[in-house]
């Protein structure tokens, strides 16, 4: 059985009740996340399904996936992040708890009521899922938006290095 995610939830219970969700968030609604991209268009879908692992600390074990946008930082186009990732979190309420888990489990702090947000629950996991630096995969992308403009970008690509070519460029053009 798959409910929907309350915005403020306490995973202690969800933990206990054996709770499978679902839950699709606006990327804007994640302001840390969205603030390392180039827009805050799209939205997040995520699945979780929470229990209560060794030493009795709850578990959400579930998978995230999205397209979002980012810049390149070899041309500063724009490209697109396609982000799946499976996660397992435990929920902790204190920072010195997380230093017993497992190195492949990532803690998030509950408040002082045991509670949690649905945003602050999956921020840091999409936060982890950017790569340091973004660039375009194949370098040829980064001169080429489209199949139609390589030829003219190839001209005006070396102008800023080679400076003949440039003016050649222009002469070819005219
Ligand atoms: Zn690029």
């Amino acid at each position: 059985m798959e409910n929907r995610l309350p915005s403020r939830f306490n995973p202690v219970e969800f933990a206990r009740n054996s709770e499978a969700v679902r839950l699709v968030l606006p990327v804007s609604h994640f302001k840390r996340f969205s603030a390392l991209l180039s827009d805050d268009s799209g939205e997040v879908a995520a699945r979780a399904r929470f229990y209560i692992g060794t030493d009795k600390v709850p578990i959400a074990e579930g998978s995230l996936s999205g397209l979002v946008n980012v810049v390149c930082q070899r041309c500063m186009k724009p490209m697109v992040i396609d982000i799946n990732c499976d996660f397992v979190l435990a929920f902790v309420s204190a920072e010195d708890q997380a230093e017993t888990l497992p190195e492949d489990v990532d803690p998030v702090l509950m408040d002082e009521h045991n509670e949690i947000s649905a945003i602050d629950f999956l921020e840091d996991e999409l936060i982890l899922q950017l790569p340091l630096s973004t660039l375009h995969v194949d370098e040829s992308q980064c001169d080429a938006p489209a199949a139609v403009t390589v030829k003219e970008n190839q001209q005006a690509e070396p102008a800023k290095t080679h400076k003949p070519f440039s003016e050649l460029g222009k002469l070819l053009k005219h």
